[in-house]
Order: C-alpha cells, then sequence, then structure tokens
C-alpha cells in the first residue's frame, strides 16, 4: 500500500536526517517503525503525510508510493484526500472546541455526511469515555483522554491508513495498554492500515505484525514482531530484558 524508497530528507538545506530510507507497509497490517530519540521517525511520517515543508524540511532524494502514485510533493489535505491521516505527537486537539465538534472537524475531508454522522457513534463505541465527555471543552481533557480524542478525530475521517506517532507518550502503563487494543481493533474491525512510530518497543511488538528499528536516519533491522522480539539486540537495547 505504502512504500518509501531511498527517501532522503534534509531540514534547512543543509542537516541529512533521513540518508535512504525504504519501508513498506502492506494493506492491513500494523507496522511499527521504532528507534531511539532523533532516530528520525517523526521526520519519516512528516514525509509521507507533507508536513515537512511548514518546518523547512524537504525530501531531496527517493520517492513515497501510495498505492502506485507518487505523493512526494503533494499538499498535506491531498494526502489526507488520499486516505492517509496522521495523529500527530503530543495530541494536538482544537483545545476551544468540544469533544463532539472535534471529532466532527476531523470528517472535513469527506464527502458522505450521513457516513461520517455513523462513525460519530462508531468512535463512542471504541472510545465510550468519549461519548461521556463530548461538551467538554478539550483543552479541558486528560493526557489519555486527548490521545484518544486525536485517534477518534482521525477515525472519523476514514483514512486507507492511519499514521500514529507515540501515541503512549506520557501516560500510564494501563492506559497505554487499553489504547494499544483499541488500536489493534481498529485494524482488525475497520481495516485500517497502520504505520505505528514508537519509543516504547514493548508495547508497539505486542499489537505489530512487523517492525523496522531506525538509527540516525536509516532502517537498522527489520521483520516480523516475532523475528524482532527474539532477536538479542533487540532485547537488549529496545524491549530492556538483559
Ligand atoms: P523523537 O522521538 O524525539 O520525536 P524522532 O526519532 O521522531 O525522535 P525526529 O523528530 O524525526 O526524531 O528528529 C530527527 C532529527 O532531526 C533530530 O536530530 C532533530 O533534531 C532534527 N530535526 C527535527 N525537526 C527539525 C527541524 N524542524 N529543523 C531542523 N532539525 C530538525
Amino acid at each position: 500500500m505504502l512504500a518509501l524508497n531511498n527517501i532522503e530528507v534534509m531540514y534547512d538545506k543543509i542537516i541529512l536526517v533521513l540518508k535512504g530510507l525504504s519501508l513498506k507497509v502492506p494493506q492491513g497490517q500494523i507496522v511499527a517503525l521504532l528507534g531511539s530519540n532523533g532516530a528520525g521517525k517523526t521526520t519519516t511520517l512528516k514525509a509521507i503525510s507533507g508536513l515537512l515543508a511548514g518546518e523547512d524540511g524537504e525530501v531531496t532524494d527517493g520517492n513515497i508510493q501510495f498505492h502506485d502514485k507518487d505523493i512526494h510533493g503533494m499538499e498535506p489535505d491531498k494526502i489526507v484526500r488520499e486516505g492517509i491521516f496522521q495523529v500527530m505527537e503530543g495530541r494536538r486537539v482544537f483545545e476551544h472546541l468540544t469533544v463532539e465538534e472535534n471529532l466532527i472537524a476531523g470528517a472535513f475531508t469527506r464527502k458522505d455526511k450521513g457516513g461520517a454522522k455513523n462513525d460519530l457513534q462508531l468512535v463512542y463505541e471504541y472510545f465510550p469515555k468519549l461519548k461521556q465527555l463530548k461538551s467538554r471543552v478539550a483543552g479541558y481533557l486528560s493526557g489519555g483522554e486527548q490521545q484518544m480524542l486525536a485517534i477518534g478525530r482521525a477515525l472519523m475521517a476514514r483514512p486507507q491508513l492511519m499514521l500514529l506517532d507515540e501515541p503512549s507518550l506520557g501516560l500510564a502503563p494501563l492506559l497505554v495498554r487499553e489504547i494499544f487494543d483499541i488500536i489493534r481493533r481498529i485494524n482488525e474491525n475497520e481495516g485500517t492500515t497502520i504505520l505505528l512510530v514508537e519509543q516504547n518497543a514493548n508495547i508497539a511488538l505486542s499489537i505489530a505484525h512487523y517492525g523496522y528499528i531506525m538509527e540516525s536516519g536509516r532502517i537498522v533491522m527489520e521483520g516480523t514482531e516475532d523475528k524482532l522480539k527474539k532477536n538479542e539486540d533487540v532485547q537488549e537495547f529496545y524491549l530492556g530484558l538483559t
């Protein structure tokens, strides 16, 4: 469904952050992109969703294929219309809007307004907490509730591919488990393909089918979740098992 072929990304025309990165996200799968702080994971997601330009970043080499169409260079809203929706790190929600208004805003690219209304109920089934809080102003929600809202809003766009940037960040372990279970259910029940960026390799590999490990702008290892979990280096450096 998505393929990044040898992409290079530069910030400010001089800082080379991605140094020939290739990865594939097959339809229907959850793929995890793992790696430490500063490896270039967020930059990879922004390259896909067209958000680098706003940060003086640029894809300077390689290409990004989505269903055999090269989407590199497209405007971010066009990329959303192609079916790719990014949930940003730090759960950016519209703080002054209510929960329900935030969710409705997620459907902005959709033409089938009736379908969007049904999907509001679907989001409330996945996140009953959001239904309870639907009239609450989003800025007053807890971190976990805002993360749920950010994912719920993405679901309202009915993307084929959802890009998730560190959904576990800053959340208590029980809440992380709950949110990751919901991500898995969305993938299974709605068929939404997911590219998941995480520093928390344990939780990511508990739901991913396949994973890539990134260091300093390059992929250094890849494999099925099973293969990665059994790898000694992964256990030592990313899973904290040895
Ligand atoms: P984190 O988990 O901290 O978000 P990451 O793996 O997602 O880490 P990136 O945020 O993609 O890493 O950052 C990769 C490198 O690019 C870092 O060295 C960072 O300082 C640099 N970088 C990120 N954004 C910019 C920017 N707008 N301008 C210049 N350099 C940037």
